[in-house]
């Protein structure tokens, strides 16, 4: 399937987890990748290498930090003076923070909804100009079903995922007659190896079976008690870049388990 050959993809935060599967789904359709985000260098160059060789397509990796608005705005230059354009953008570099309101640091404050939200903002402004000129675009952003709705001492993430909803709404109205959508995906939690890692000190701590530690601690809010994987979200974010989807912008799309239809 190549139905994205000739386009280039910029995906932010997309040495692991979710971005890295998105860039790879984007890259079996042909695409040609931007890869950001945090890891060594041989790990980095390790997926790159294997973008390349497993999809045929062009691949380069940026490691601006999505914190900064200078290095946000490089990582969208850069892919434009490699690869002659960004088509496709998706905003999914994300970091947490876990505190009580009265005792949230103040710089992870700053941190979460500098990554999370403002990052978005300053990829989408510098994206949308060659995306308007080329009469062709697609904005996605990896939202969280803390995008819908909330849980305690998780304030500044789920101010951040709110806000991409109503970032994601102002930019698809904003772009909706220049051939541009504009959508963000919400997950409820997904299997990555983040998560598998917590669950053997999750069994000893709590002297659960692993399948209880999943369904009664890990998914307590998902009621098929089961994860989403990142292959089923990438999948959602590459029919998003179809031209089936085309009718497709402002919209919040949950990939839950039925979390946000309780
Ligand atoms: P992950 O930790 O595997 O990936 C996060 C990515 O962001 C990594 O590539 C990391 O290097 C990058 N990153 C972090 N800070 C950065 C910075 N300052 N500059 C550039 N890159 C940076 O986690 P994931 O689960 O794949 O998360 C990806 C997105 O999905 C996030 O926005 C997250 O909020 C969202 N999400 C995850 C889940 C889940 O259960 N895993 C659920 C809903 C939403």
């Amino acid at each position: 399937m190549t139905i994205l050959k000739g386009k280039t993809a910029v995906v932010t935060g997309s040495t692991s987890g979710i971005g890295l599967a998105c860039a790879r789904v984007l890259a079996a359709a042909g695409a040609n990748i931007v890869l950001n985000g945090m890891g060594t260098p041989a790990e980095v160059e390790k997926e790159c290498s294997a973008i390349k060789s497993e999809f045929a397509v062009k691949a380069i990796y940026s490691p601006a930090d999505m914190a900064k608005p200078i290095e946000i705005a490089g990582l969208i230059a850069l892919s434009e003076a490699t690869f002659g354009s960004v088509d496709i953008l998706i905003n999914n570099a994300g970091v947490q923070h876990v505190s009580p309101i009265e005792e949230f640091p103040p710089e992870k404050w700053d941190a979460v909804l500098a990554i999370n939200l403002s990052a978005a903002f300053h990829a989408i402004r510098a994206a949308v100009p060659g995306m308007k000129r080329r009469g062709w675009g697609r904005i996605i952003s990896t939202a969280s079903a803390h995008s819908r709705v909330a849980s305690p001492f998780k304030s500044a993430y789920v101010a951040a995922k709110h806000g991409i909803d109503g970032l994601t709404k102002t930019v698809a109205l904003e772009l909706a007659r220049s051939k541009i959508t504009c959508n963000c995906i919400s997950p409820g939690y997904v299997w990555t190896p983040l998560v598998e890692k917590q669950i053997p000190n999750t069994m000893n701590a709590r002297n659960m079976r692993r399948d209880e530690v999943i369904s009664d601690v890990l998914l307590a809010a998902q009621p098929t008690k089961e994860f989403v994987t990142v292959e089923q979200v990438a999948s959602l974010a590459l029919f998003l870049c179809s031209d089936e989807a085309a009718q497709i912008t402002g919209a919040n799309l949950a990939i839950d388990g039925g979390w946000t239809a309780a």
